[in-house]
């Protein structure tokens, strides 16, 4: 039977750390503030950002909460990163995704100066410890680490290749030292890819899509899916009662990956208003 690595144990780890940084800043005079733009009025959308606001109230971060309108266009939505890139008060930028189909999110992603990208979605992921990594997979590194996984030398298969998950995930992991494998829709005979695996991540957003036959005995299972099925119902990419016990660590859904983006973020702003105060 797998050992869980339950989000909120490493996610607390991590904030604990986070709220000491932030409180040495505060005794400096410095309030690190993270600005969360919301364009539109999508409910997920909506839900996301209250729980951003209420980690940062909880951590002593001010918390700048900017609402747009649905129609707002593309040139109005980069004045007001332009905005915010430009305050020096403001240490954090990020705007909520989705945004409505009139806007390139790419453009506006891009257009978040570097030093103020807390989302960590322009990182280059170098050695470069001044990099603000991108939230999820770092958010995963950590409960690698807290579980006492190591990666150097491993077989990693990612499932999945999106920008924001799947490929920073495959590049963290081989900054880790890790061998690694990037598997996508197109891939032929999955299974026999990540029955490779001694370290498999799931981020494909299809419920139970990763079975136990698809799995190697004694791997290490992170399941980054969170897939609602019903309205309080939340299912992970992984199907974890039968993978759970094939596994030698698993990641629960919920209460897995996705306590750590918050996290992460949160961890992220505090170094960008340190870096931004030096
Ligand atoms: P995307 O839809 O952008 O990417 C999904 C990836 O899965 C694509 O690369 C796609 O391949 C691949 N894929 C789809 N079907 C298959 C298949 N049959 N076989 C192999 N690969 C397949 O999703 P995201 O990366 O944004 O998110 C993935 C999951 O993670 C979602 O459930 C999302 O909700 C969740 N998520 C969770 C977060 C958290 O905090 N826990 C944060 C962000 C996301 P192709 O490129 O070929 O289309």
């Amino acid at each position: 039977m797998a050992t869980i690595i339950k989000g909120k144990e490493v996610a607390e780890y991590v904030l604990a750390d986070v709220k000491a940084r932030a409180d040495a800043l505060l005794a400096r005079g410095i309030t690190p503030c993270l600005a969360v733009i919301l364009v539109g009025d999508d409910p997920a959308s909506q839900v996301y950002v209250r729980k951003k606001k209420e980690k940062c109230e909880e951590l002593g971060i001010r918390s700048l909460q900017i609402h747009l309108p649905a129609e707002t266009t593309q040139q109005e939505l980069l004045a007001r990163v332009e905005a915010l890139n430009a305050d020096p008060s403001v240490h954090g930028v990020l705007c909520q995704l989705p945004l409505p189909e009139q806007i390139d999110e790419q453009t506006i992603v891009r257009a978040v100066r570097p030093e103020k990208d807390v989302d960590g979605f322009t990182c280059r992921i170098s050695a470069d410890e001044r990099d603000l990594m991108p939230c999820t997979p770092a958010g995963v590194m950590e409960m690698l680490r807290y579980a006492g996984v190591a990666v150097a030398g491993k077989r990693c298969v990612v499932v999945g290749r999106s920008n924001i998950v799947g490929k920073p995930m495959a590049a963290l992991l081989l900054q880790a030292d890790g061998t690694v494998t990037v598997c996508h829709s197109k891939t032929r005979d999955l299974a026999a890819v990540t029955r490779e695996a001694d370290i498999l991540v799931a981020a494909v957003g299809k419920p139970h899509f990763i079975t136990a036959d698809m799995v190697k005995e004694g791997a290490v299972v992170i399941d980054v899916g969170v897939n609602r099925v019903a309205e309080k119902k939340l299912l992970g990419d992984v199907d974890f009662e039968a993978v759970e016990k094939k596994a030698s660590f698993i990641t629960p859904v919920p209460g897995g990956v996705g306590l750590m983006t918050i996290a992460m973020l949160m961890k992220n702003t505090v170094r960008a208003a340190a870096q931004q105060t030096i």
